[in-house]
């Protein structure tokens, strides 16, 4: 019996951090009953993220940060080990970003579609956008505009400087799962980080920077997109499990020295369905079953 599944609810400080135990938990309990049903690991990964995107605890789906003009974009991405893969990104206000990832790379000949694009084939595909703005995030919004008021347009470095603290908190979801075939499936969903400029794409639609699957394994990143994207992350960590295995690869990418200072995180499944998970940030909140043993971070 192979079957595995780790998800993560984002790397950096996370404030809440009953709430984030509580949505870990429950979306990986949930993964891990369509594993036992007879799920592939794509639906696993599917079911896991719906609930994450749902949840208001974490930032996609609904709960999503605001950008800086207030609008909620998200992402999402989907990749299996076979190298299939979808994600999109930019969508505007949908709440289960992950089915259009996984619809893009089903019935369409593209890896990643962006934008009005996007929107358009949600759209077609009966995905409706919501009001998807918690209370909690109206706030955080109107906090960051007095912080960096009047900076934005006069002086871009002021701005950048003072976006600064509001990057600590990152809760974006993930998930890799491993099926009863050994297939891999990990996946992504995000509202990006607070404040970004309209039109940012971070790392989580971006294939080998926001995650990757192979068959040898697979690797799902969060934190600093921007940092992520940088050193290709999620492919870097992945290349590496044939020389010294999964978990080797990813202490030994946290180590390096150029890395060591980044407020970024990973989980992964070596071939075996072997959990793995570590980050350089203050918190990241994951969740694991394998062979019915749940473990959770502290
Ligand atoms: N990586 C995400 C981004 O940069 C944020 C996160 O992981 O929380 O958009």
């Amino acid at each position: 019996m192979k079957r595995s599944i780790i998800v993560h609810g984002g790397a950096g400080y996370i404030k809440d951090l009953p709430a984030h135990k509580k949505g870990v938990e429950h979306a990986v309990r949930a993964g891990w009953e369509a594993l036992e049903n007879g799920a592939s690991a794509q639906n696993a990964v599917k079911t896991a993220i719906l609930i994450l995107e749902d949840d208001p605890a974490f930032d996609s789906g609904y709960g999503s940060y605001l950008d800086l003009k207030g609008d909620i974009s998200v992402d999402a991405s989907i990749m299996l080990s076979n190298g299939n893969s979808g994600a999109c990104s930019n969508v505007s206000s949908l709440r289960h970003p992950i089915e259009l990832a996984i619809k893009i790379m089903e019935e369409t000949d593209h890896l990643l579609i962006v934008g009005a694009g996007a929107d358009a084939l949600a759209r077609r595909w009966g995905m409706k956008p919501e009001d998807l703005r918690t209370e909690k995030e109206i706030i955080k919004h109107k906090k960051l505009l007095k912080i960096i008021s009047g900076k934005a347009a006069s002086d871009e470095k002021e701005y950048y400087t003072k976006l600064r603290p509001f990057r600590d908190l990152s809760d974006t979801v993930g998930c890799v799962a491993m099926d009863d075939t050994g297939a891999f499936a990990v996946g992504l969903s995000t509202g990006g980080m607070r404040g970004r400029l309209p039109g940012r794409i971070g790392d989580t639609p971006v294939l080998g920077s926001g995650f990757y699957a192979g068959p040898s394994g697979a690797v799902a990143a969060t934190g600093h997109g921007e940092k992520i994207m940088r050193h290709v992350s999620s492919y870097e960590i992945y290349r590496g499990i044939e020389a010294e295995g999964l978990k080797a690869s990813l202490q030994g990418f946290l180590a390096r020295s150029d890395i060591r200072d980044l407020d970024i995180g990973f989980i992964g499944l070596d071939k075996d369905g072997e959990p793995v998970w570590g980050h350089n940030s203050a918190h990241m909140s994951w969740a694991y079953i394998r062979d019915g043993n749940y473990d959770i971070f502290k």
